[in-house]
């Protein structure tokens, strides 16, 4: 029987909440050993097969469009091809492995110990390292046997499964979406949430006929619907089916296509395609690491349960990112790591979603942060909305980009942000200040009075500010 080993804080997965917690925790003066199993690997989902994979493509996609079209500039059509396979390889090389290098020498930096193998949970105080790979259960027996002084779990979530479409072959889930050996022409998505939605438009925008089958009246179901409409508009100029209201029942498949059945208003179709990816959640990993050998008390959809230090019910054991309760985002993950390390050295810290932005990368971009107005009113805020179109902004029609607008909910008596969005180019880092003005809880007139520089995207954010003070200038 091997030797337990005592540790100092213990962080099992490497994600962006556990790559952060670690350096974070290691800033703050501890020791820090930080488990991985390497599927997908240090920098977790975002880095490996999530975020920045996606956007790689969604880039691609793009470049694509401007060399085939940019006639609007007057600049003469190429016949642009794409090498698929450099794409894929660029994005591999330069982008993700670039980047979770870079995720390792910062651990390394900071001398956090790494350790390759599964964490599985033996109880409230020990857990053991096993082997990766598929006998992993059958050394149950062996492994490393660990300790804490205090234990952060930030095993993140993977993709779910809906019945006859199970993931193989030519039914695939995001990360096979994000690894397809060459751009499909048929390629039909079931769930139109931010990621199908935001593969749907790279594939779409790199050559595919694209199909989103999505099961509500709508896609991207969490965003304001203003905003939605202008991201459909766009979506279906793309040449991209968006099929509302459509339950997806069976897929069968051969050597070349896969054929997926759906039902609307009881009426069955069916569409052949190359690939179908089925993007209709995630669920939080917290059913496969032993952690019903612990008392840390979990909620119905299977999270963790913590407080706002990112703290379980048993002592010295924090969970971070996709497995507790919030937005499955990375940066709500980097944020709740810095607090629960924080939180562990005695820190002050906690965590306040009041302003975390949610982004959708697809075309074009979306960003909300805070409230929306029907959000306000639900919680009997009383709310005004005031909005500034792109197509005012010169900076957006010179890029022939006019489409969206940034739009502020703020109360009707003192005028604070409460909420704002947008819709439209670079919505994506607009949303940074979109989150500041309300973290600070600022009140419109700090905002128009920030002179912002000009010509720029920002612009219509301090408009927007002088139209909820009744001075538009640019509408
Ligand atoms: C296609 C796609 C696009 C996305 N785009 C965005 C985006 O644009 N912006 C955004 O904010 N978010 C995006 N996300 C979501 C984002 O990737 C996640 O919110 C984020 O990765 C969660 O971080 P995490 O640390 O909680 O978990 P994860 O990133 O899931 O990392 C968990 C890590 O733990 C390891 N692990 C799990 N169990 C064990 C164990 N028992 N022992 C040892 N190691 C273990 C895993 O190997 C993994 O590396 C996207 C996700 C997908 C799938």
């Amino acid at each position: 029987m091997a030797d337990v080993e005592k540790k100092d804080t213990v962080i099992v997965g490497g994600g962006p909440g556990g790559y952060v917690a670690a350096i974070r925790a290691s800033e703050l003066g501890q020791k820090v050993t930080l488990i991985e199993k390497g599927d997908p690997g240090l920098g977790g989902v975002c880095l490996n097969i999530g975020c920045v994979p996606s956007k790689a493509l969604i880039a691609a996609g793009h470049r694509l469009q401007e060399t085939l079209d940019s006639s609007t500039y007057g600049v003469s059509k190429t016949n642009a091809t794409i090498d698929f396979k450099k794409t894929q390889d660029w994005k591999q090389k330069k982008v993700v492995d670039r980047m979770t290098r870079g995720v390792k020498m910062l651990l390394k930096k900071h001398k956090v110990e790494i350790i390759d193998g599964v964490a599985m949970m033996d109880n409230d105080h020990q857990l053991r390292v096993l082997k990766s790979g598929p006998k992993q259960f059958m050394d149950f027996d062996g492994g490393r046997k660990i300790e804490w002084n205090n234990l952060i779990l930030a095993t993140g979530s993977r993709p779910v499964e809906i019945p006859n479409f199970k993931f193989e072959g030519r039914v695939i889930d995001s990360t096979g979406g994000l690894n397809l050996p060459e751009i499909p022409k048929e390629f039909v998505v079931i769930g139109g949430g931010y990621i199908g939605t935001e593969l749907a438009g790279a594939y779409a925008d790199l050559g595919s006929h694209v199909t989103i089958i999505e099961g509500t009246d709508s896609i991207l179901g969490g965003f304001d619907k203003d905003m939605v409409k202008v991201v459909v508009k766009n979506l279906k100029k793309k040449g991209i089916d968006i099929i509302t209201g459509a339950m997806a029942k069976n897929s069968t498949q051969d050597d070349s296509s896969v054929t997926v059945t759906y039902e609307v208003d009881g009426k069955e179709s069916s569409i052949k395609a190359d690939y179908c990816m089925v993007s209709v959640g995630r669920k939080p990993n917290t059913d496969n690491f032993g952690l019903d050998m612990t008392s840390v008390k979990m909620d119905d959809h299977g999270k963790v349960i913590v407080d706002k230090q990112g703290k379980t019910n048993v002592d010295h054991i924090y969970a971070v990112g996709d497995m507790v309760p919030g937005p499955a985002l990375a940066h709500k993950a980097f944020f709740e790591g810095k607090t629960a390390a924080g939180a562990i050295a005695g820190k002050n810290t906690a965590n306040d979603w009041v302003g975390v932005p949610a982004v959708c990368f697809a075309d074009p971009e979306l960003a909300q942060v805070g409230m929306t107005a029907s959000e306000a009113k639900d919680k009997g805020i009383e709310v005004a909305t005031a909005q500034f179109p792109f197509a005012g902004n010169a900076r957006a029609v010179s890029l022939d980009q006019p489409d969206g607008f940034v739009r502020f909910v703020y109360t009707k008596e003192k005028k604070n942000v409460v909420g704002a969005q947008v819709v439209g180019p670079e919505a994506s880092t607009l949303a940074g200040e979109l989150s500041l003005i309300v973290n600070c809880g600022m009140n419109v007139e700090d905002v128009a009075l920030t002179i912002h520089p000009h010509p720029t995207l920002n612009e219509p954010i301090q408009e927007a500010a002088d139209v909820a003070l009744g001075l538009p200038t640019h509408i």
